[in-house]
């Protein structure tokens, strides 16, 4: 089993190397508290620590223990007063006592890969098929390095819609690559590389150009449009290594875009393994004027006290809270209390993924301001944005039909 904790760097970066030994300590105490007789944890270097794992009889055996350690990792710690959460991920292979342990070493290795790729704070089991795919990752890699240069990055917009007024108040703007042999590309099949290569940052600061000059010409192009709201997400690599906020300031400058207009988007996750960081650039992107949106509210474990350290425009309900919203009493009674909450604090909120339009009546009787969703609209390239948002704001017809 090999482990790997995410973002270490950043602790020491932030709060010193004294606190990053002790988190390490920490680490390595609550490693061995998940073990059993007979298995050895080790520390092979920075943060990464293996366990041999001689007690485990299965496959699922292991993973169990390995998912206890994950979970035993993300309990959050105080070093030097600072309360910080440190997510990991584990990468596990099986050997029946008989392979070369370099191999089995390599093929965990390979797994643990595989776990981080599939987004932060998960298990990969090791299998053959890891090894076409670390291939088949390492061409992706490749070719992300030149798509931008090569223009085959692009934006989507998502419009949000008021359905008070049934108007499109703006858009969420959604990264694509087109790849060249494999199509449009989703970003959940490239942020992760992305992010792991650093590429997410000048990647970020393409997306956030290309939306802003857009929003700006829809402003010029289109009486109405001068208030709609165009929304970017960033991802916790862009917060820490770029100046997210002196970026955003130089490029409302050059296009002349009303700051009120923009909204950041960011998760919980990300505010939590860059709480430092993240305080001082939303106090800055505020300064300015800009929104922030906690997105994908809900999911984190700890949503409720991130509402109270940081200051936050709205919160976006996680779709996870939507999906079958309409069969679910329990889901509509947690609605009901995130939109109450939030109204209570003053904030806009916001629903993401709404599909039918049961959903969308369940969703305005409790309250919620703003939707967004398949049920309006999928993300569209900016030529079909326009149009589709254009009638309402010119002849004050209706922008969006609901089917
Ligand atoms: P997100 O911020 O939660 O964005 C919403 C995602 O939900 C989008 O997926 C959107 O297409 C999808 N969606 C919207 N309405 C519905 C619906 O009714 N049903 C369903 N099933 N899905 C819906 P997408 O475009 O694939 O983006 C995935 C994630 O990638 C985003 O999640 C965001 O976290 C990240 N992302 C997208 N663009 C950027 C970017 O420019 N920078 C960064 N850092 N991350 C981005
Ligand atoms: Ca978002
Ligand atoms: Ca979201």
């Amino acid at each position: 089993m090999m482990i790997d904790l995410d973002d270490f760097k950043n602790i020491n970066d932030s709060l010193g190397h004294p606190a990053g030994d002790e988190l390490l300590r920490v680490v390595a105490d609550r490693l061995v508290e998940c073990m059993r007789e007979g298995d050895t944890p080790v520390r092979l270097g920075g943060d990464e620590f293996a366990v041999i794992l001689e007690s485990a009889r299965s496959a699922e055996d292991a993973d169990a223990v390995a998912k206890r350690v994950l979970e035993q990792l993300s309990q959050p710690m105080t070093l030097r007063g600072t309360e910080i959460v440190i997510g990991s991920s584990i990468g596990i292979a099986v050997s029946d006592g008989t392979a070369d342990p370099a191999d089995v070493e390599r093929d965990a290795d390979i797994a643990l890969y595989d776990a981080k790729f599939a987004g932060k704070g998960q298990v990969a089991m090791f299998h053959t098929d890891m090894h076409d795919s670390a291939v088949q990752r390492l061409s992706l890699t490749n070719q992300l390095r030149g798509a931008l240069d090569r223009g085959e990055i692009t934006v989507s917009y998502q419009p949000i819609v008021d359905l008070g007024s049934m108007a499109v108040v703006g858009a969420e703007a959604l990264v694509r690559w087109q790849h060249p042999t494999r199509g449009e590309l989703a970003p959940g099949t490239f942020i992760g590389l992305a992010e792991s290569t650093g590429s997410i940052v000048e990647i970020g600061r393409f997306v956030m150009e290309r939306a802003l000059r857009d929003a700006a010409s829809w402003a010029l192009s289109c009486p109405g449009h001068e208030r709609s709201r165009i929304a970017l997400n960033i991802s916790g690599r862009q917060l820490q290594s770029d100046d997210v906020a002196a970026v955003l300031r130089d490029l409302l400058a050059e296009t002349g875009v009303d700051p009120q207009r923009v909204v950041v988007e960011v998760t919980e996750s990300v505010l939590m393994q860059n709480a430092e960081t993240a305080h001082q650039v939303i106090g800055e992107l505020r300064n300015r004027g800009i929104r922030i949106s906690l997105d994908d509210f809900g999911t984190g474990f700890s949503s409720l006290g991130y509402l109270n350290r940081f200051s936050i425009d709205e919160i976006k309900i996680d779709r996870s809270f939507v999906v079958n919203l309409e069969n679910d009493a329990k889901k509509r009674a947690l609605v009901q209390a995130i939109i109450t909450l939030g109204k209570a604090l003053g904030l806009k909120v916001v629903a993401e993924g709404v599909e039918t339009q049961t959903q969308a009546d369940l969703l305005e009787q409790m309250g919620c301001d703003l939707f967004q969703g398949f049920l309006f609209a999928r993300p569209m390239p900016a030529e079909q944005f326009i149009a589709f948002r254009l009638p309402a704001i010119n002849c004050g017809e209706t922008a969006v039909r609901i089917q």
